[in-house]
């Protein structure tokens, strides 16, 4: 029947796995459905009408370079007005230091990919983001993940586990509003993960997708600003500011690293859309980007605190949830018995139509089928409200 025998395949497609949560994200778009599943950013923010007189310029006689290949590292324009928003963000860089990425999804695939043999070692957060455990699983590591607290990740753990871990090659780190769990990294806990860095030798791969959708708090540092021996791989990405149909991300890292980061790219896909490149040049370099995302805030910021006071007032005791200063999420703990993706399946969805995230993938090891992960991102106020309060009641149900 043309199945390829599973000798066939490498070894590594072992750890290539359809993932429990296309299943139930394929539901997300029924009537009827309620999803906090998704975290995807909010359609009604992108700035559409900006973008089609931008596409409809690039797009006329005599402009073909916009259809034209161009460099693996990316659309030099774009590099240099990346580097600008980096370098205004405490990590001072031109365009040369810029990789242009495939989002920041690509920057977890290549990263891994350069620095990651089967076998090694990579440390995650406790959970941790279920996309970058994708991108790195067939490399084929091993994983130490560390506990979490409303600081991010506990560097007194993570001093642990490099003191009693051999060939550990990574630390993964969402410091800014992570997925899953909306936490921020304390700056002296990013201080301290870059001591230990340096300490044991490690990179550090810096994911920072949310960092810009702050709601309330201080700027962090990033940690790739607090390093000064070229070890924090830092990943960034237009699709949480602009949108992510464009597929737009950067990474930024010493030369020798991202030269060779380049390299990789141009074996997986030559380079990203020059079209599209060009698109976000023209938009950073003629509009408000700043203003733009600063005019998004208030939309998410109401968002996540309806989401906050619905678990509130709907939630029976015994659930915890953390509270997000930025981003899309808040993870959410039931008592130690209950597993979500079990109730989901049987009650939640058959009884309420209400969808969120189970838990366990997002654990690298030792997973806990306890938790979830809810998104308030693009839900309708009313219906936010509604599938909190409908999710609540049967939670009350079923932990009397
Ligand atoms: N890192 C994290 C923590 C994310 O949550 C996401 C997207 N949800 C990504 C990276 C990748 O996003 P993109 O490829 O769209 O930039």
């Amino acid at each position: 029947m043309g199945v390829i025998g599973m000798t066939s395949f490498a070894r590594r497609a072992e750890r290539v796995q359809p993932s429990a949560i296309r299943e139930f994200l394929a539901l997300a778009g029924q009537p009827g459905i309620t999803s906090f599943a998704g975290g995807y950013p909010d359609p009604t923010l992108f700035p559409m009408r900006e973008l089609h007189g931008i596409y409809d310029a690039l797009l006329t006689d005599g402009n073909a370079s916009a259809l034209q290949y161009t460099a693996s590292e990316g659309l030099p324009e774009l590099r240099a007005l990346v580097a600008a928003r980096l370098s205004a963000d405490g990590m001072p860089c031109t365009a040369d230091d810029v990789l242009i990425t495939q989002g920041g999804q690509q920057g977890l695939d290549l990263t891994a990919k350069l620095f990651v043999d089967a076998g090694d070692v990579i440390v995650t957060e406790r959970p941790t983001f279920l996309g970058a455990l994708i991108a790195f699983n067939p490399c084929e590591p091993d994983y130490r993940s560390v506990p979490m607290d409303d600081e991010g990740m506990d560097t007194d753990a993570l001093e642990q586990v490099l003191r009693t871990t051999d060939r550990v090659k990574l630390i993964y780190t969402v410091p800014d509003y992570q997925n899953p769990t909306g936490r921020t990294m304390s700056l002296a806990r990013r201080r301290r993960l870059v001591e230990l860095a340096q300490e044991f030798d490690v990179v550090v791969l810096e994911d920072t997708p949310y960092r810009e959708l702050r709601y309330e708090g201080e700027r962090l540092p990033t940690i790739k600003s607090l390093d000064t021996t070229g070890r924090v791989v830092h990943l960034g990405s237009f699709s949480k500011i602009l949108a992510p149909g464009l597929r737009l991300g950067w990474a930024l890292a010493t030369p020798e690293i991202r030269e060779k980061l380049a390299l990789l790219k141009l074996a997986a896909d030559t380079q990203n859309g020059t079209l599209n490149m060009r698109a976000a040049a023209a938009y950073l370099g003629g509009y408000d980007i700043e203003g733009h995302i600063a005019g998004m805030l208030p939309t998410y910021r109401h968002q996540r605190d309806l989401m906050l006071a619905s678990l509130q007032e709907h939630f029976p005791p015994g659930i915890t949830w953390t509270r997000a200063n930025g981003g899309l999420f808040t993870w959410v703990t039931f008592p130690a018995g209950l597993d979500m993706a079990a109730f989901q399946r049987d009650v939640l969805i058959p009884q309420a139509g209400v969808i969120v995230v189970p838990g366990t993938p997002f654990f690298a090891d030792r997973p806990e089928a306890n938790h979830a992960r809810m998104s308030f991102s693009g839900v309708p106020d009313e219906r936010l409200v509604d599938g909190v309060r409908r999710m609540g009641r049967l939670l009350s149900q079923a932990l009397t």
